[in-house]
């Protein structure tokens, strides 16, 4: 009988999230982490105000960690002189650092029952129609019912999962963004007088005429700087050089302090192209970024990454109780988050293309139209489904491109 009911690779926020509703369930499941907490993870630390009204938790467990609730964004054209600002009265997007962030959602994991195991790198993976099993580094293996593969973008068990199933061994590059990012202390002074108690958020787009942004988001006392690109952009520039010309700009605008040295920003991938086309395989499920569960306009994926840990959390339950663990069974998996989320990032490719070609003119319109900005907004915040929203949104750049370009009200 195999050891455990799941073994999950990688303890970020779909690993944990899956860890612990499966140890809820009563499933006897193992968290194996390459790394030891608490570990940090290149990212803005931006959370959907979603995730705090979908996993009550966290909405507990984030009082406990440095954190800070965004009620204003600011988001500027490239010129700087078209800008939509959004203050909707309510939270944004919550702030966390993943350094904290990520060991309190492993550590919930843990008390559930789940079974947490640290620099326990998995280096391969094999099934075999009785069990399966995940090699670790020392030599170990560990064996189970199910795998999950969680271990973010290079996690090992969605490379197998690939091969297995004929699809591309890797993330073709086009499909994939980098993130550079750093973290600075500058006091809650600074913060305060700053960005003052709504914490206003701002983006940048499309800095150096590059697809993506340059956000700055702030903590308790602490900014969070960071630029995300297209990995094929990103190899056009040295991106070092373009975080540092916004370091300089947000010194310009008071929105840094002139003495913040650019020390060293931590570059990360993320996917950008919509999920993977197969995300199960005999006695494997693949989630979160692994699984390709990232925003393609922003680049956000920890949302859908604890979704989709939610999901395949249900998903094994089923599986246990019927001792059926072929793609047959397994393949509910990507139906569930297929109906929540696939043809909603699909339709965020649509999006970001055409925010990112047309920037200017999209904010020029989104400054002057309400209706244009909340449902834009809407997306983000949950309220609407983007591929519901598609033609919508369309129409009404249509409308604006008549009322502000043609008639020139
Ligand atoms: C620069 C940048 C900024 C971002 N900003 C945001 C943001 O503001 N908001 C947002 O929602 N999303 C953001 N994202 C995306 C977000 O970081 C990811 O979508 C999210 O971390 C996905 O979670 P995950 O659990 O799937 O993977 P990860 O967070 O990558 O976690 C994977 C875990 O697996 C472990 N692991 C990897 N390989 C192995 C192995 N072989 N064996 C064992 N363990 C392993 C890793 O150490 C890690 O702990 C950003 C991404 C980048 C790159």
């Amino acid at each position: 009988m195999a050891k455990y009911d799941a073994v999950i690779c990688g303890a970020g926020p779909s690993g944990s999230t899956a860890a612990k509703y499966m140890a809820e369930k009563g499933l006897k499941v193992v968290l194996l982490e390459k790394k030891s907490f608490p570990r940090d993870k290149p990212c803005g630390g931006a959370l959907r105000p979603s995730i705090i009204e979908e996993f009550d938790y966290v909405r507990d467990g984030i009082k406990k960690i440095p954190h800070s609730i965004c009620l204003r964004a600011k988001m500027y054209s490239p010129s700087l002189q078209n800008f939509i600002e959004y203050r909707p009265g309510k939270a944004v997007m919550y702030n966390i650092q993943r350094v904290h962030f990520d060991a309190m959602l492993a550590d919930l994991a843990r008390r559930s029952g789940a079974e947490l195991r640290e620099n326990a790198e998995v280096k391969s993976v094999s099934v075999k129609s009785n069990g399966c099993a995940l090699q670790l580094k020392n030599g170990e293996e560990v064996e189970g019912n199910v795998i999950l593969g969680a271990g973010g973008m290079h996690d090992p068990v969605a490379k197998y999962l690939r091969k297995k199933e004929g699809l591309p061994e890797r993330w073709p590059r086009s499909d994939i963004g980098l993130g550079i990012v750093k973290e600075y202390e500058v006091g809650e002074d600074f913060i305060e007088n700053r960005f003052g108690d709504e914490h206003t958020a701002y983006f940048h787009l499309k800095p150096n005429n590059l697809y993506g942004y340059t956000w700055t988001f702030s903590q308790v006392s602490s900014l969070n700087i960071g630029f995300g690109t297209l990995w094929n952009d990103a190899k056009k520039v040295n991106i070092k050089n373009v975080f540092a010309k916004y370091l300089d700009f947000l010194k310009k605008e008071g929105l840094a302090p002139e003495t913040l040295k650019l020390g060293r920003p931590k570059a990360g991938l993320v996917p950008l192209k919509g999920g993977i086309k197969k995300s199960y395989s005999d006695r494997i499920l693949i989630l979160g970024d692994a699984a390709g569960f990232a925003t393609p306009v922003g680049g956000d994926g920890i949302y859908f990454g604890m979704c989709s840990g939610r999901i395949a959390a249900d998903v094994v339950e089923y599986a246990i109780e019927h001792n059926a663990f072929e793609k047959d069974t397994l393949s509910r998996y990507q139906e569930e988050w297929y109906k929540l989320w696939g043809e909603d990032l699909k339709a965020m490719c649509y999006y970001a293309d055409k925010i990112y070609d047309k920037t200017e003119r999209i904010l020029r319109y989104a400054s002057k139209d309400k209706v244009l900005t909340e449902r834009c907004v809407g997306l983000w915040e949950g309220k609407y489904k983007a591929s519901k929203m598609k033609w919508k949104i369309v129409a009404r750049l249509a409308r604006d491109f008549f009322v502000y370009d043609v008639l020139r009200l």
